[in-house]
């Protein structure tokens, strides 16, 4: 009762207060219990697909021949029918342009692509992605979400939000013909890190249904630092302490980030790039390998650092 007077009448929660919340050992395995059990109406069982956690950097990485993309073009033809993944029923994105107060799927049959940036070249803003929506899915699946403190909410958006760059630069190489539907959820920017961590464990019975969960933002991420030099010492040691503690499975630990002081404010000024990786990590369960890529450091400033759990 304490914590949710506190989070009522904190609104937006300080990052000394998320921090608190972080601590409490009790809250990982509440959201264990309400996972996603039952299989969705909506959606018909598959063979368990991967989970990913994709570094997007740059806008430009959508339309430049580099290293990034072509590494997601490669990714998507990994996917099909006699690969070595199943062709996803359904793509559910959670990227780190998208926050909001309460969570939010997107609910339209054509969700518009969205260009929220600025400053780049027109070729940029004429792409398109016009993969469809899956609203059928959108309104079952917000009735499943259960928010991991109470007073919270996963409600559909019908007409605000759409597919924002970190969803659509990555799946436009991955999966060009932009024939899979795609979803977003979006994240409550008021709630502490382990409550994101919650949710993606909720997500975690979608990979049975066909659903690839994606995670789409960056390991490090502080656009006030860029250089063109080599990478900051703190660049190099949150990205090495994120992958540790993926290597060794310590899920959990990832959303207690905020315990590293300095490190995760210099990491992180502001969390909406490294919350995407807490949903994917929920979403991994034990029987699950990893794979690292593109984890490499670039800008001075920015973690590429990408997995693959399957
Ligand atoms: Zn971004």
């Amino acid at each position: 009762m304490q914590r949710r007077q506190l989070l009522s009448a904190a609104g937006l929660i300080s990052p000394m207060v998320a921090s608190a919340l972080v601590q409490l050992p009790c809250s990982a395995s509440a959201a264990a219990k309400s996972q996603v059990k039952t299989p969705m109406k909506t959606l018909k069982s598959s063979p368990k697909m991967p989970v990913l956690f994709l570094g997007h950097g740059s806008p430009m990485n959508a339309i430049e021949d580099n290293a990034y993309r072509r590494s997601w073009q490669a990714l998507g033809k990994e996917f099909g029918e006699g690969k070595k993944y199943p062709t996803p029923s359904l793509i559910l994105c959670i990227s780190a342009h998208w926050i909001t107060r309460g969570w939010w799927l997107t609910g339209m049959q054509n969700p518009k692509t969205i260009h929220d940036f600025g400053g780049f070249p027109q070729e940029l803003f004429a792409q398109q992605y016009p993969a469809p929506g899956a609203p059928a899915v959108a309104e079952e699946l917000s009735k499943q979400l259960v928010s991991p403190i109470p007073k919270g909410f996963v409600g559909v958006d019908m007409d605000k939000w759409g597919l924002d760059h970190g969803t659509w630069s990555v799946l436009k190489p991955m999966f060009p013909n932009a024939n899979i539907p795609v979803m977003q959820l979006s994240m409550d920017y008021s709630r502490a890190p382990v409550e994101h961590y919650m949710l993606g464990q909720q997500l975690r019975e979608l990979r049975n249904q066909g659903v690839l969960i994606v995670g789409s933002g960056n390991i490090v991420h502080n656009l006030r630092m860029i250089t063109n030099g080599k990478p900051h010492d703190w660049n190099i040691e949150f990205d090495a302490w994120t992958a540790a503690q993926m290597a060794d499975r310590n899920y959990d630990e990832l959303a207690n980030f905020l315990k590293l002081g300095n490190l995760a404010t210099m990491a992180h000024p502001t969390h909406d790039h490294y919350l995407p990786l807490l949903y994917s990590a929920g979403a991994v369960d034990g029987k699950d390998n990893m794979t690292t890529f593109n984890d490499s450091l670039t800008m001075g400033s920015i973690s590429m650092r990408s997995v693959i759990w399957s």
